[in-house]
């Protein structure tokens, strides 16, 4: 039986799904006016862990959204839209920023290995389902008008502070973090829909019963969420920032228009932090993927750190902890690949094997224990009782939840490091055979070969050994 820990209870409840034919799960996507950091990447690589550890039993239905509007830079409804502030950072459309964004964001989730949800869903894609719901709260009179939009008055809904506790919100004061404007009735009040400004027009803007805007960013998450799995969730995740804000909204929002409870397991994601503190874009703290890549880690290097810490405890990241997971991600991919020639790359289940399997499993099932599934991972492939056909049944199910490519081959007799010169030849013919350059390809093989290395050319490129 899966456990996890629900935010809502505060404890780790069993994980009994309304429907076990399909698993609903929704899960807070990015926001698309700039690259993702490896702190927002961090929340995706749990939530993998988390959809991967389901589907070992269950079929999942899993909705990422895309906030490609109406998130302010302020969660508190003021200032400006993020959107349109990175087309003026850019001198680009807001569509364009949302675009080029959004596909970078899929690169990098890709590289991950974090599993594609099965639905995508775009906040500019569906204004329609928002306006809806909007309309819902109108008529059941949770709404009213300022001079700059629509507001959901949170007075109205009695069990406005379920996920975070009575004592944070009545300790949450209004204006502190923000000018809080005059017409808002109560400092959690939340817009629902924003009025485009009277003197300058805006690059995304509807129609609306209430006038030409925007959606909050709220609505467009309890909108897409039940669009797309119901009333009812069996699980909506997110990283543990919006736990107090956007998820309170969500629920609200939600309960209030349809009556039911929204949301079974609120799963929240801890943060990834620096040494220095938060990871912070405007404090020059930014560290993307990219950044890691051309410091010469490859991604699931960084999956690999993530995986060693638990979802629900803070990572503080560093370069000697990538450093330290770059190594043991190759010192495991050797052990296995060990394994793999041994077992001639066939898996042989047997009640020992299986009861490694197992041990796996119920570690992840206890609330995503990731760490210890890596330990036992290690301790597996190690094991003096085990054969190497067990073992490699074994990675099979662990590389199928850990997923840090421990079944590709890695050529063992590969050097570590290259002299300098080797190296800056072996990137020029590795560029040249990029460009089909063949001549120039083998006149640097021979080049290599002076040098006393020999080039092997392989699916994975090439490699380069004495
Ligand atoms: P955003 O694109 O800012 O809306 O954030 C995308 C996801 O990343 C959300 O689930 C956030 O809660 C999460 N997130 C933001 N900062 C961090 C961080 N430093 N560590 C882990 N998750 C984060
Ligand atoms: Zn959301």
């Amino acid at each position: 039986m899966m456990k996890l820990y629900n935010t809502a209870s505060r404890r780790k409840e069993d994980f009994n799904p309304q429907n076990p034919k399909q698993v609903t799960m929704y899960c807070c996507g990015p926001t698309v006016y700039n690259f993702a950091h490896i702190g927002n990447l961090r929340t995706y690589i749990f939530e993998d862990l988390l959809s991967r550890t389901i589907r070992l039993h269950y079929p999942l239905k899993h909705v990422m959204n895309v906030t490609d509007v109406g998130h302010l830079v302020s969660d508190a409804d003021d200032g400006e839209d993020k959107m349109e502030l990175g087309a003026a950072r850019e001198g680009k459309s807001a569509w364009e920023i949302a675009k080029f964004y959004e596909q970078k964001f899929w690169q990098d989730y890709d590289a991950l290995h974090c599993t594609r949800p099965t639905i995508i869903s775009r906040a500019t894609e569906h204004i329609g389902p928002m306006i809806e719901l909007v309309k819902t709260l109108e008529e059941k009179g949770y709404t009213y008008r300022t001079s700059d939009g629509i507001y959901y008055d949170t007075s109205k809904f009695d069990r406005y502070d379920a996920l975070v506790g009575h004592a944070h919100i009545s300790g949450l004061q209004g204006g502190a973090r923000v000018e809080m404007s005059d017409e808002k009735r109560n400092p959690t009040d939340f817009a629902l829909w924003k009025f485009s400004p009277k003197d300058k027009k805006r690059q995304m803007e509807w129609d609306s019963p209430w006038g030409v805007g925007f959606p909050g960013w709220h609505i467009e998450c309890s909108a897409m969420a039940m669009k797309y799995l119901g009333a009812t969730l069996d699980i909506h995740c997110g990283g543990i920032d919006h736990v107090t804000i956007h998820h309170t909204n969500e629920i609200a929002q939600s309960e209030a228009a349809t009556g039911q409870k929204y949301v079974n397991y609120w799963v929240h994601g801890e943060f990834l932090i620096l040494r220095s503190g938060k990871m912070s874009k405007s404090g020059g703290t930014f560290v993307t993927l990219d950044v890691l890549k051309e410091k010469g880690y490859e991604p699931l290097a960084y999956r690999y750190l993530c995986l060693g810490a638990h979802y629900r405890t803070q990572l503080e990241f560093s370069y000697e902890s990538m450093d330290s997971a770059a190594k043991s991600l190759k010192n495991l991919r050797a052990l296995a690949t060990q394994i793999g020639v041994a077992a001639n790359r066939t898996a042989q289940e047997t009640e020992k094997s299986r009861a490694w399997k197992d041990k796996l499993i119920a570690a992840m099932e206890d609330d995503l224990n990731a760490p210890k599934a890596l330990a036992i991972t290690w301790e597996a492939v190690r094991a003096g009782d085990l054969s190497a056909g067990e073992k490699w049944d074994y990675l099979q199910l662990a590389d199928g939840i850990l997923s840090l490519d421990l079944l590709v081959p890695v050529d063992s007799e590969q050097p570590t490091e290259l002299p300098a010169e080797v190296q800056a030849l072996a990137d020029a013919r590795a560029a040249a055979r990029k460009a089909k350059n063949w001549a120039e390809s083998d006149r640097l093989r021979d080049e290599i070969a002076k040098a006393g290395y020999t080039v092997k050319d392989t699916p994975q490129g090439q490699q380069i050994s004495k």
